[in-house]
């Protein structure tokens, strides 16, 4: 059963356990709404779960990210607390199988229901309903509602009642439906009386560090993301402040255009519905920066219904006859993915982006084109390597997004871009990074170069490269591919899945 916050709550509970998992804050949450209302007392409680955090790095910035976002949301509850004059309100966490701690915890704390966020990845759906199984075996139930999407599964189909395919009819639906009920906020603050006290059951209060959990500290804060709602709150303030510039600044990687919200949205430390209602009162009076940003969140609703309802994307091209692609494999093909995931194919602005990406987990969004087209079209390798190295290092990474911009970019996917178009890295690089100041911050041995020799520098006469103190083959790369050549061979590569066999 899974009510949303607007259906009437079940009978009125003694006992409830609020599960945080991709929506840690305090503010405009669903299940914390729908539990408050529902139970007397209410108790939050968040599993650092390990069949998700033992394959990863020991060094994690979205680990470390999460942990230090559980003290904000920590700090949340107290003071929500104490604003009905509750004290010692505070976060339960625990460390291991979340399908075994999360019962033990719910039977510990003698709770009737568990209230959480939908989660539709297909490991997480597998999670829960295995939780969903240790719950029942205790006589607790799992409610679940929507949370981090604004609309979701089958809320939006098309009149014949199938899901939308073509994302602009999508977006049209979107807009039509959407509406101040869609987006209004669940307002804890006014129910928050019910928010239990620290059980007795609930062990220490407190935070764990990392090394409790085996994690260590990583760059994070060197990197100035700010973490927490505290930290969502601080960048969408910057952020509402240029964001009639966002359709006019967003495409160039070098000027602070996006909202950099991303991991925040990931984690949910800030609500969509905020960010939503932001965008569309803005949009309404006129913003069209405001109307891009939206439809990026639009985007960002599309992949995920993807996903909800073909969950075989998460494996296999959206697009079946795809699957049948023979990409480069073998020794060759392994050295050219290696040079693309460390930065040395040789085109500056794929290079850049691939540091971006390793020194900051961020890249930005131009430049996750740009790379995974270049993976695919010139490399010729196929899009899960490089949406698997994504994953590995993007602070927003994922399943839905990730896996939709991969296929869209690999002409795989749903409402993708088709396989004939193919970015030239050399051109998207004089368009979108004109001066080269982005490349030069991620690759200071091309600092003397300037465009256009930037762009492409084993074009660059020997006058300049001498000017510029580089020699290429020592310096930076010579190219590892020809484009020209690469892009024959993937339109053969592509024509040859549309051939009768
Ligand atoms: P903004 O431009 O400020 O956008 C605001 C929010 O809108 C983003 O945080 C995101 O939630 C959503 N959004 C923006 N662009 C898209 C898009 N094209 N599709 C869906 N949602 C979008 N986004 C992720 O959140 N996680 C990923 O793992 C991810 N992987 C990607 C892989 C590839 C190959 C491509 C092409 C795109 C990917 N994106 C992913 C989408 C997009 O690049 C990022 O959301 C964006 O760059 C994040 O930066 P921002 O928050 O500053 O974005």
């Amino acid at each position: 059963m899974s009510p949303s916050p607007a259906s009437p709550p079940p009978p009125r509970l003694d006992r409830a356990l609020v599960w945080f998992r991709r929506d840690l804050r305090a503010d405009d949450h669903a299940a914390l709404y729908a539990a408050c209302r529902a139970a007397g007392q209410v108790y939050a409680g968040f599993v650092f779960d390990t069949d998700i955090l033992d394959p990863l790095p020991r060094a994690d910035r979205r680990v470390e990210f999460i942990r230090d976002s559980l003290v904000d949301l920590d700090g949340q509850l107290r003071a929500l607390g104490q604003s009905h004059g509750v004290d010692g309100v505070g976060l339960i966490v625990r460390h291991g199988r979340a399908l075994e701690e999360l019962p033990a915890l719910a039977d510990a704390l003698g709770v009737q229901a568990v209230y959480a966020a939908h989660d539709d990845e297909p490991a997480s759906l597998a999670r829960d309903a295995a939780v969903r199984g240790g719950l029942a075996a205790i006589g607790c139930l799992l409610y679940t509602v929507k949370d981090h999407l604004v609309f979701e599964r089958d809320e939006l189909m098309t009149a014949t009642g199938t899901p939308y395919g073509v994302f602009t009819p999508y977006r049209t639906a979107w807009l039509k439906k959407v509406d101040h009920f869609y987006l209004r906020a669940w307002g804890v603050a006014r129910h928050a009386a019910s928010l239990a006290p620290w059980p007795r059951a609930g062990g220490t209060p407190g935070i764990p560090t990392l090394a409790d959990i085996g994690f260590e500290r990583t760059d994070l804060h060197t990197l100035r993301l700010p973490t927490g709602s505290a930290g969502a709150h601080e960048l969408l303030d910057d952020f509402l402040a240029r964001i009639d510039d966002y359709a006019r600044t967003r495409d160039f990687p070098a000027v602070k255009g996006p909202s950099y919200l991303g991991v925040h949205l990931r984690f949910g430390t800030v609500s969509v519905r905020r960010l939503a209602r932001e965008a569309w009162q803005r949009t309404q009076a006129g913003s069209q920066g405001a109307e891009a940003w939206l439809g990026e969140l639009i985007w960002r609703d599309f992949f995920h219904q993807v996903l909800h309802h073909h969950p075989r994307v998460a494996e296999h091209a959206f697009r079946p006859e795809y699957d049948t692609i023979k990409w480069e494999h073998g020794k060759h093909a392994d050295t050219l993915f290696d040079a693309w995931c460390e930065g040395r194919t040789g085109y500056p602005l794929v290079d850049a982006a691939m540091r971006q990406l390793r020194h900051t987990g961020y890249m930005h969004n131009r430049l996750r084109m740009v790379s995974a087209s270049f993976l695919v079209k010139d490399l010729g390798l196929d899009w899960r390597r490089g949406e698997a190295w994504f994953a590995r290092w993007l602070n927003d990474y994922d399943l839905a997004t990730n896996n939709g911009g991969w296929q869209w970019a690999a002409s795989t996917g749903c409402d993708a871009q088709p396989y004939f178009r193919i970015f030239n890295p050399v051109t998207q690089s004089e368009r979108f990074d004109p001066e080269g100041r982005f490349i030069k911050r991620y690759l200071p041995a091309l600092a003397g170069l300037e465009a256009p020799a930037i762009h492409a520098p084993w074009k660059a006469r020997p006058l300049e490269l001498e000017a510029a103190r580089l020699v290429l083959g020592r310096d930076y790369p010579e190219p590892i591919v020809d484009h020209e050549a690469a892009r024959r061979l993937t339109l053969a590569r592509y024509a040859a899945t549309r051939r009768p066999r």
